[in-house]
């Protein structure tokens, strides 16, 4: 399934639900997360829909790839200048409360909330 009319996120990929953007392209959206953890926070994902990490297959490897060259930039226009985190939840045992594929990749001063 590309898109799931259930799904929040794709919800917000349609503009049904709105949502701080920060980066759009073809493939991907990011968008500031709704509960940042850190001072900067924010939602890599793609537009397909993909449930998890456990659906992946080899042809969405340069996708994954997209995803993971966009964070240190977009960590870099936010201001984060002094490392950053990134993070993948997967599943229930992962921590994933939302099942559209996303990347968080969060920054900023320490302390932080979590993480
Ligand atoms: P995860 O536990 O990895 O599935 O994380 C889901 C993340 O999505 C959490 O950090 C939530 O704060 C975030 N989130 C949920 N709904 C929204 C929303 N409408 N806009 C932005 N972030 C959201
Ligand atoms: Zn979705």
């Amino acid at each position: 399934m590309s898109h799931d009319p259930n799904c929040i996120f794709c919800k917000i990929i349609a503009g049904q639900i709105p949502s701080k953007k920060v980066y759009e392209d073809e493939e991907l959206l990011a968008f500031h997360d709704i509960h940042p953890w850190a001072p900067v926070h924010v939602l890599i994902i793609p537009k397909l829909h993909i449930a998890s990490m456990v659906e992946l297959t080899e042809a969405h490897a340069p996708l994954l790839g997209k995803m993971s060259v966009l964070a240190p930039k977009l960590m870099r226009e936010l201001g984060v200048s002094n490392g950053f985190r990134t993070v993948i939840n997967t599943g229930p045992d992962g921590g994933q409360e939302v099942y559209h594929l996303h990347m968080h990749a969060m920054g900023g001063p320490r302390p932080w909330l979590k993480g």
